[in-house]
């Protein structure tokens, strides 16, 4: 499943196509992905300019001259594919460029969305009005984190899933910063301390900038919008690696259900 990285990644290469760019054909090649298309999208993004893209979440927004954002989510499978050379029966949306660029997504299980969205109201679309703060970004602080989970007994990492604490953050981030930050992912959220938290802050913008910066981490179906697969170039410490032994320590590395996902640690290391 893309990730947020591979959200970012993904938006930062369309921008390359599409950042001021008039959009002279759109094209919908099925009427839904998860849920129908909006019924006015090729109406409103033919001949529109886009004024900017952005992401939110795992959501992209391409932002357009008409007041009206499309806000994509890439689901289990989605991607964006530049310049195909032809198109494919998962190519469900097309978008071609006055300056002659083509860009579709392709989706083949087609959990993903595509929706349309007053800009000056995106912060209360319903997917984004509940939403915590991005992970990378001045707004995620350990004083926010303090505040969010005081009281609380459920596990940090837990927690840490849930999107109105922190936006977007999937699993594999979360136990790569708490092994970093030395953090017992099973501890009640409320029990970690302001000085755990403080170190956990920069972890979590420290391993979601390094996934951006590897091109986003793995997923079978994710390529880059350039056409390359976007294997992860960067090891994980903890990560799908249980049984080996932790970098710091040399312990075996553990892994655990939580919440119905796994979760990797080092029992020695995570306090
Ligand atoms: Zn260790």
């Amino acid at each position: 499943m893309p990730e947020l990285p591979e959200v970012e990644t993904t938006v930062r290469g369309l921008a390359r196509y599409l950042d001021g760019a008039r959009l002279a054909r759109v094209e919908t090649r099925r009427a839904d992905l998860r849920r129908p298309f909006p019924a006015d999208l090729v109406q409103v993004l033919t001949g529109a300019t886009v004024t900017g893209l952005g992401r939110r979440a795992k959501y992209g927004l391409i932002h357009t001259d008409r007041g009206q954002s499309m806000v994509f989510h890439l689901g289990m499978s989605g991607r964006w594919r530049i310049e195909p050379e032809e198109l494919g029966k998962h190519d469900h949306l097309v978008l071609e460029t006055e300056a002659g660029h083509r860009l579709s997504l392709c989706d083949p299980r087609r959990f993903g969305s595509v929706d349309l969205v007053e800009e000056a109201r995106l912060g209360k679309w319903p997917a984004f009005a509940a939403l915590g703060p991005e992970p990378i970004g001045a707004a995620l602080t350990a004083s926010h984190l303090k505040a969010a989970l005081k009281g609380r007994s459920a596990a940090i990492k837990l927690m840490l899933l849930d999107q109105r604490v922190v936006a977007g953050l999937g699993n594999i981030y979360v136990c790569e910063a708490l092994f970093r930050a030395g953090i017992d992912p099973r501890k009640a959220a409320g029990n970690v301390s302001g000085t755990a938290l403080e170190r956990l802050v920069p972890q979590i913008k420290a391993v979601i900038g390094e996934a951006i910066e590897a091109g986003g981490s793995t997923l079978r179906d994710y390529a880059q919008p350039d056409g390359q697969l976007g294997y992860f170039s960067k090891r994980f410490d903890v990560y799908d690696r249980h049984g080996q032994p932790c970098a710091r320590c040399g312990a075996p590395l553990l892994r655990f259900a939580q919440g119905g996902r796994s979760t990797w640690h080092c029992g020695k290391c995570q306090k």
